[in-house]
């Protein structure tokens, strides 16, 4: 079970430093020895960035601590107020989501979040009653926990939730070779013609999502979804922006694309040159 005595308070996780490429601008990298030392990088873990909500500072901090241990980044909060903007700013891979909060219950956090985002939401709450676990998975939560747990169980669900969602979904797989692109995406990183760009983590995202599709059109909803994880909505600008960084980065432009094509009202497609 999850002891909270003695427990020094958890630090709040901080997300590993991939969010960028190293500062390496135009280093000239040989694919094919690439492409061998990612096979030797498989056993490296992917870490999940982890939200937590809860307002027990002691299970917080105990749990934090768990999940960190486990080999997750892990942020967290009291409030569901504070959830929602982390989850509308910095979008996290999941969220623990504690139902008996301060101020906005748990169940209208839940609801709120999901008006907004398609994040994989755990519920961890004292609630047994059956009609609370049904209420909770009505709202949109992906699983549910009962207290007290063990911090096995957390990680063990965590990972079930990530790996159900997500399949496929995240660069954590194997390189991919598009042409003159190549993708790692264990390691973040991204050559082109035998030169590594400087890409966002974001940016990253989106070309190995289009890269696993490639050759097929890909709806801006589903960049959204998988990328975002946000609803669609109006808001496949964002989609547009990112495209444009992308291409500027890669040499190209809508008007004479290499490898990104904007296929006019259905999405992108990711295609090797001729
Ligand atoms: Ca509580």
């Amino acid at each position: 079970m999850l002891t909270t005595g003695g427990l020094s308070p958890g630090k709040a996780g901080h997300k590993p430093s991939r969010s960028a490429l190293p500062n390496t601008p135009n280093r000239r990298i040989d694919p094919g020895n690439r492409l061998r030392t990612a096979t030797v990088r498989t056993t490296v873990c992917d870490v999940a960035q982890l939200l937590l909500v809860e307002d027990d500072a002691s299970i917080r901090h105990a749990l934090v601590r768990a999940l960190t241990e486990r080999g997750h980044a892990v942020t967290s909060t009291y409030t569901a107020l504070d959830a929602l903007q982390h989850v509308v700013n910095a979008p996290p891979d999941l969220v623990i989501l504690d139902l008996g909060l301060p101020g906005l219950d748990g169940y209208e956090a839940l609801r709120m979040m999901r008006a907004v985002s398609q994040v994989p939401v755990v519920v961890a709450t004292a609630r047994d009653d059956e009609a609370d676990i049904v209420r909770a998975l009505n709202a949109g939560a992906d699983d549910y926990l009962v207290k007290p747990f063990g911090p096995g169980q957390i990680d063990a669900r965590v990972r079930a939730v990530l790996r159900r969602v997500g399949e496929g979904d995240r660069p954590r797989s194997a390189p991919i070779q598009v042409g003159g692109l190549w993708l790692d995406g264990q390691a973040y990183e991204a050559i082109l013609d035998g030169i590594q760009l400087e890409l966002s983590r974001r940016e990253f995202d989106l070309l190995y999502y289009l890269a696993r599709h490639a050759g097929r059109v890909v709806p801006k909803r589903d960049l959204l979804t998988h990328v975002w994880r946000m609803p669609y909505g109006g808001a496949d600008k964002t989609v547009d922006v990112h495209v444009s960084w992308l291409r500027r980065k890669m040499g190209e432009t809508a008007q004479d694309p290499r490898y990104l094509y904007t296929v006019r009202g259905v999405g992108i497609k990711l295609a090797a040159p001729a």
